[in-house]
């Protein structure tokens, strides 16, 4: 096990085995987060094939380098003094999705919003209510984003997996893969690609569906401004937004975080916010609704600290 600290050495050594795995130092995750916190990431790999990257988490797990997985950065609060582990970031794997009929192959790293563009061009349904969603395919069958009664993981056939030891493996989408904003059945593997089924419409319908969603957001959450999208998850039958709406707690700040006006749900970065600003308005957030109303908010936003 490598000891706290001397994981870069050691994750340097390995990188050089693999001179096709590129690999950057001290990249500031500020201009890698929506929300635009977190200090610099001590090492960055940026894959561009999936044998590769598998034979790199394969040495870092035998050597006990950390590690953890970026997508676009959308929901993701970051420390400070950056992550305290290697970044493996799947924006080199983002290849044009393959579409064969109701069928589609989408790597990693491919924007989310550009495939729902791609899914009405084909006239493929299933995915209009991602549009908003600004993250990569693998953030979101990792968190199996989804918005009103659609979700991510409803459209995955199956998934093309690294595991943590170096394994590619390919996992179905089956009952208990996914969860609420979760996939259990991934246990932390590397999503490198994702195959979706989707239902054939036509385009006209399918692009009409997503104006609706877009209208809808527009009219409903803050847009030009730093956040990572909804920071707690909705509790059971309740909408978190309406209830930290109800507690009053619209427009509270710590420092450079506030509570948006626009959805209780969103904290916005004004400018400047620090780790331990937003991180006290989740909890200042979180102990108000406990207190008013007894829920127990649960964060849906990442945090890497
Ligand atoms: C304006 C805005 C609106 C949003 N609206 C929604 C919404 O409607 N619904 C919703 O669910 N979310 C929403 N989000 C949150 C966010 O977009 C989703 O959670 C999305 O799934 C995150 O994808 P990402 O690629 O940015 O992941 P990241 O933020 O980079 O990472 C999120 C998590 O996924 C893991 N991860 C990333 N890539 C991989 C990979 N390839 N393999 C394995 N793990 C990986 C990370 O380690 C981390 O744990 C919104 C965010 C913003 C900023």
């Amino acid at each position: 096990m490598t000891a706290a600290g001397t994981w870069v050495e050691e994750a340097r050594a390995i990188v050089r085995a693999y001179p096709k795995v590129r690999a950057v130092e001290d990249v500031p995750m500020v201009s890698r987060t929506y929300l635009g916190v977190g200090g610099p990431a001590p090492l960055m790999l940026l894959p561009d094939d999936v044998e590769g990257l598998a034979g790199v988490l394969a040495h870092f797990t035998a050597a006990g380098v950390p590690f953890d997985f970026l997508g676009a950065g959308s929901n993701l609060l970051v420390a400070d003094a950056g992550p305290s582990f290697a970044v493996v970031a799947s924006e080199g794997l983002a290849s044009e999705p393959r579409i064969d009929g109701d069928m589609v192959v989408a790597q990693a790293g491919f924007s989310v919003p550009r495939l729902v563009t791609r899914l009405v061009k084909a006239g493929l349904s299933g995915l209009e209510f991602a549009e908003g969603i600004p993250g990569s395919v693998g953030g979101c069958v990792r968190m199996n984003a989804g918005w009103h009664e659609g979700s991510f993981g409803n459209a995955v056939v199956s998934i093309t997996t690294i595991t943590r030891q170096g394994e590619v493996e390919e996992v179905r989408g089956a009952p208990g893969t996914f969860a609420y904003r979760s996939s259990p059945g991934l246990a932390g593997r590397f999503v490198a690609a994702a195959t979706l089924r989707l239902t054939p419409d036509d385009p006209r319908r399918v692009e009409e569906k997503v104006r609706f969603y877009h209208d809808h957001r527009v009219a409903t959450q803050p847009a030009g401004e730093r956040n990572a999208g909804c920071i707690f998850k909705n509790p059971e039958g309740e909408h978190a937004g309406r209830l930290i709406d109800a507690c009053g707690l619209k427009g509270l700040a710590i420092g450079a975080a506030v509570v948006s006006d626009r959805h209780a749900n969103f904290i916005i970065n004004r400018g400047g916010a620090a780790f331990r600003d937003v991180a006290a308005l989740i909890d200042a957030v979180r102990e108000a609704v406990l207190a008013k109303t007894g829920i127990a908010l649960e964060p849906e936003v990442v945090q890497w600290t």
